[in-house]
Order: structure tokens, then C-alpha cells, then sequence
């Protein structure tokens, strides 16, 4: 059984990252998405276990996608789980830039374990990030085109509460 994990901040997840993971399921036995604790990042939209309890909705009917919470390296938490590879998404020349690098890192602290496998990202999709989304979402306008609907209206419900 072969299991990849996908690594990300998912801040929150998006078509993009979706079109990874559905790539990802179709090849792999199990795909393992980890929301990952990023202390260089800012504390973000939503919480770790918003992001999760959000993405476990949207593939709560699939049967080989599953959602974990993840802190330190991400070969750690591939390994703890039993995961072959990360996957990650590329986007155009700046990812692949970035993603390179990570990579050879990553197979460098495993002690060679932990592999990375990169999928391209949907034409349609080349252009977006979570951050974009949550630009998008702070000027008022409609995000649907580039989240799941329980995304949205995670967003607007989180929007009240603030
Ligand atoms: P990180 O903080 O690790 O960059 P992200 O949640 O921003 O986490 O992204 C996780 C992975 O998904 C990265 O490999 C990133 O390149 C990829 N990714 C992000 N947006 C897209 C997209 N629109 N299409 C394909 N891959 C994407």
C-alpha cells in the first residue's frame, strides 16, 4: 500500500490544492493531507483545526483521503505515518524554484526515506493561492470560483465571529 503525504498551510484549501489531491488519489493508494503548524508564517485566517475540520468535510466521502494536524518537518510526520513521499504542487518556475529546494532538503534530512513527487497545477487553477483567496475574500467579492462552497461559507461564518 502506497501512502503520500501532502504537506501544506491550506489557509484556506483551494481548487488548486484540490486538483493536487485528486491527481494524488488517483495514483496512491492513500493520500495523508497534513495541516502543517508554521511558525515563520503569521497566525493566519483560520486555526489549525478549522483548516482540518474543513477539509475533512469536503472528502468526508472519500475513502482514501485522509486529514491530520502536523508540526516539525514534514518527513517527520511522513514517516510517523508511513508515507513513502510528500507531494506538492507546482504552479510555474517560482514554485518549481522553491519546490527543488525543499525537496533536496527533505530527502537529505530523512536519510534518503522520503522522496518528493510534484504534480502540475490545473490551467485553471495556475494563478491562485490562499492567499489570493483571502485578498479576495477581505475586499468583499465572491470567492466561490476559487473554494469549495463549505470553504465560503467557513469564511463568511468565521467573518461573523470576528
Ligand atoms: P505552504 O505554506 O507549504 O506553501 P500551501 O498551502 O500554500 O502551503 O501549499 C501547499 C502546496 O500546494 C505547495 O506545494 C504549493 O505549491 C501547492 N499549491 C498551492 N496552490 C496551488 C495551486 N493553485 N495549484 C497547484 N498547487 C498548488
Amino acid at each position: 500500500m502506497t501512502k503520500v503525504l501532502y504537506p501544506g498551510s491550506f489557509d484556506p484549501i483551494t481548487y488548486g490544492h484540490m486538483s493536487v489531491i485528486e491527481q494524488a488519489s488517483d495514483i496512491f493508494d492513500e493520500v495523508i493531507i497534513a495541516v502543517m503548524q508554521n511558525p515563520l508564517k503569521n497566525s493566519g485566517f483560520f486555526t489549525l483545526e478549522e483548516r482540518q475540520y474543513l477539509i475533512e468535510k469536503i472528502y468526508e466521502k472519500a475513502k482514501n483521503i485522509k486529514v491530520v494536524l502536523g508540526s516539525g518537518a514534514s518527513v517527520d510526520v511522513a514517516l510517523k505515518y508511513g508515507c513513502k513521499a510528500l507531494i506538492r504542487g507546482l504552479r510555474g518556475v517560482t514554485d518549481f524554484d522553491s519546490e527543488i529546494g525543499l525537496a533536496t532538503i527533505n530527502k537529505s534530512i530523512s536519510d534518503g526515506k522520503i522522496n518528493t513527487v510534484c504534480f502540475f497545477a490545473d490551467s485553471a487553477y495556475q494563478f491562485l493561492s490562499s492567499s489570493v483567496v483571502r485578498e479576495i475574500f477581505n475586499l468583499g467579492k465572491d470567492i466561490n470560483d476559487y473554494v469549495h462552497p463549505i470553504v465560503s461559507v467557513g469564511m463568511q461564518k468565521k467573518l461573523k465571529r470576528r
